[in-house]
């Protein structure tokens, strides 16, 4: 005798929402994702994905796509006050150490195709507002539907999570970032520096560099939050020159666009309440020194439903994906929030503990952990 299908609601389009369709859809479940904006359209410019996120999109069917033409890491420097390298990385290219770098518009379109190709009704404009733990979800205007899971992908400000009353803590970072996408000129194209990742630190300042693509340049400017200047936008481009007067024609190409975000980590009690399951941001936030924020969301999305395959009891399955995967994300987020207090130390104190952390074996283990993890329904 076949088991029905079962059917799957889920709140938010992002990373999270999407992987978690198509990894549903993948194991024959009918899946409706509700995203409030208009079409897919990411916030922040650009993004890093590493070996485990990587891995997660192949499983996915995602990757090629993904990944088409963008930018493979292989280096990146931190430079101190002074424009001196304080500490470099390098990466493999080859597979089992890989990061890229990807416009987050090709991204989310990737997973997005993928998700239309596998059957996934994605429904543009909608907001939801509440699930129960019964398995309804509670659409904006009134709408409520049934499923077998609601999966409650809605972001670090998650309408859904909060419906249930699951968040345990939410915790403001000192610092914050200014993200923005910039097109790359033909100089940056065809040197070795303009192929390089970089971490330029000036103050409580930094810029990073990371080209995406042949055309794209994703810039992230972090600071303090008590650094009112330096998160204004439009950029404030005199005071942030002002810092890093060596990236003054940099700067000077910064439009008037861009975004500013304070870095939060978010905890809940549980990642799951009777038929709804949480996940990505809205389970997890993340301050994103690690750049794992999105790997965590792909790993989790995909185990989700992997750890669904089994026609148990759903209360029961979704307890033994939290306990399997919890610890990982949890270790990120640890050592991601170490990485912000770094932010705060004086100049030269921060230079001698960035060297460090860039020598050190053990603080490169616990930096890459997540990064070089296999994650579950991956192929080792
Ligand atoms: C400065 C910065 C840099 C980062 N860099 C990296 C990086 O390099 N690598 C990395 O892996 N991670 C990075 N991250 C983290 C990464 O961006 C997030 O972890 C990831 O986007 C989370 O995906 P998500 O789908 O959970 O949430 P989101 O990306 O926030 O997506 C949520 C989606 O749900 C929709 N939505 C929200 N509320 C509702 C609702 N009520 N109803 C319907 N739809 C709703 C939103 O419109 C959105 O499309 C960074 C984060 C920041 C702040």
């Amino acid at each position: 005798m076949s088991t029905p299908r079962r059917h799957a609601e889920i709140a938010g389009g992002g990373i999270a929402g999407l992987a978690a369709a198509i990894a549903l859809a993948q194991r024959n479940w009918s899946v409706r994702v509700y995203e409030r904006g208009s079409a897919v359209r990411p916030e922040g410019a650009g993004i890093y994905i590493w070996e485990n996120g990587l891995r997660v999109l192949t499983a996915l069917g995602a990757h090629d796509a993904a990944v088409a033409g963008c930018h493979r890491g292989w280096m990146r420097e931190t430079r101190n006050d002074a424009n001196r390298v304080v500490a470099v990385a390098r990466w493999s290219t080859e597979p089992g150490r890989r990061v890229v770098s990807i416009a987050r518009l090709q991204l989310l379109g990737a997973l997005h195709d993928r998700a239309r190709e596998l059957g996934v009704e994605v429904v543009f404009g909608q907001e939801v507002a509440a699930a129960t733990p019964q398995g309804e979800i509670v659409l904006q205007d009134g709408t409520r539907r049934k499923a077998d899971l609601v999966v409650a992908a809605d972001g670090i400000n998650s309408k859904v999570r909060d419906s249930l009353g699951l968040l345990r803590s939410r915790r403001r970072h000192a610092d914050g970032a200014f993200r923005i996408m910039i097109p790359r000129t033909e100089a940056e194209r065809q040197s070795e520096d303009g192929q390089k990742y970089a971490e330029y630190w000036s103050g409580v300042r930094r810029v990073l560099y990371t080209p995406c693509n042949a055309n794209d340049l994703y810039l992230a400017l972090t600071t303090l939050e008590r650094d009112t200047e330096g998160q204004r936008v439009p950029l404030d481009k005199a005071a942030w020159t002002r810092s890093f007067p060596h990236l003054a024609s940099l700067i000077e190409r910064i439009g008037d666009s861009g975004r500013w975000d304070v870095f939060e980590t978010v905890k809940l009690k549980q990642w799951s309440s009777g038929r709804v399951a949480i996940v990505g941001d809205a389970a997890h936030a993340q301050a994103p020194n690690l750049g794992q924020g999105g790997g965590c969301s792909l790993m989790n999305s995909l185990a989700l439903a992997v750890a669904l395959e089994h026609p148990e009891v759903i209360g029961t399955a979704l307890a033994n994906w939290e306990q399997r995967e919890r610890p990982l994300t949890e270790h990120t987020q640890r050592v991601s929030a170490m990485y912000s207090k770094v932010t705060t130390l004086p100049p030269l104190l921060r230079s001698v503990t960035l060297s460090w952390l860039g020598k050190s074996k053990w603080a490169m283990e616990q930096r890459l952990r997540t990064a070089f993890h296999v994650p579950t329904g991956t192929v080792a």
